[in-house]
């Protein structure tokens, strides 16, 4: 049943029905946890195919949640963009091109239209433009068109590959950590074999974390990440600060200007 349901689902990925996605709205529903009407982007039709597969009558769309809105899609204003990555976190189907410090991108044929990636966006340069001339509308037809299960079970994958890759990283950190620990039980901080272990492999955090064990790099990474959050926070408010009169030329040196203390910040928190 879950199969079925998640089959019809729009694989938005958005999180509205209050699910972390399709699949855990579809098991919710197919275990009888659920109403067949919290999903807004599948609309009214939407609703129709999961009555239709649950055995239950159709009931509109639960008030609270937003209405169903025509495809869209997540634009960049590159010009903006300080790279801070946290729009990457953010996407279900790792729509989002670019590394730290460097503007970002978006892949519109990925991109689901979820909305996740606009509200972490420290300097509000995320967009959602809707779709000139869409292949469908999920909610024009009470079947299913071929381009609709096409773009739905696309997304699909590409979220169960999202999230493959978050177990991995995960678990790779775990394993680092676990690794780790091990080292410093059989090599107790400031023995000979940690002090050259540490030599040759992080010289870096050496200097930075003399005694090698997990606690003090867990404090400074908690550190490096207050220090960002409030680069973050700085760049937010210079942003809210300049007044509508500022020419574009000007508004975008006060951007860089943010970016760069960012990024001063960052290689701080890191020394
Ligand atoms: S499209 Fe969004 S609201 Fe609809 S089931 Fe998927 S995650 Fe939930
Ligand atoms: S780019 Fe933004 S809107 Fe598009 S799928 Fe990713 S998070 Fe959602
Ligand atoms: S500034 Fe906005 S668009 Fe650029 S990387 Fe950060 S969250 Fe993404």
């Amino acid at each position: 049943m879950a199969d079925r349901l998640d089959a019809v689902l729009p694989q938005t990925q958005c999180r509205q029905c209050g699910f972390a996605g399709c699949r855990p709205y579809a098991e919710a529903m197919a275990a009888g946890e659920a109403d067949i009407n919290r999903c807004p982007p599948g609309g009214e039709a939407g609703i129709r195919r999961l009555a239709r597969i649950a055995g239950r009558d159709t009931i509109p769309l639960a008030p609270e949640l937003a209405a169903h809105k025509p495809l869209a899609v997540a634009v960049i204003d590159e010009n903006d963009c300080i790279g801070c990555t946290l729009c990457i976190q953010a996407c279900p189907v790792d729509a989002i091109l670019g590394a730290a410090k460097l503007m970002h991108t978006i892949i519109s044929d990925e991109c689901t239209g979820c909305e996740l990636c606009v509200a972490p966006c420290p300097v509000d340069c995320i967009r959602m433009e809707n779709v000139a001339e869409p292949p469908f509308d999920l909610a024009a037809d009470d079947e299913l068109n071929a381009a609709a299960c096409e773009r739905g079970d696309h997304a699909r994958q590409r979220h169960r590959f999202h999230l493959f890759r978050l177990e991995r990283e995960r678990n790779e950190k775990a394993r680092r950590l676990a690794e780790r620990a091990a080292r410093a039980r059989a090599h107790p901080a400031g023995s000979d074999e940690e002090n050259r272990r540490q030599a040759l492999t992080e010289p870096r955090k050496q200097s930075a974390s003399p005694t090698g064990t997990d606690a003090p790099e867990a404090k400074q990474a908690q550190q490096r990440n207050a220090l960002i959050q409030a680069a973050m926070d700085r760049a937010r408010k210079q942003r809210e600060a300049l007044s509508a009169d500022l020419t574009p030329e000007q508004r975008h040196e006060a951007v860089i200007k943010a970016a760069m203390a960012l990024a001063r910040q960052k290689q701080g928190g890191r020394g």
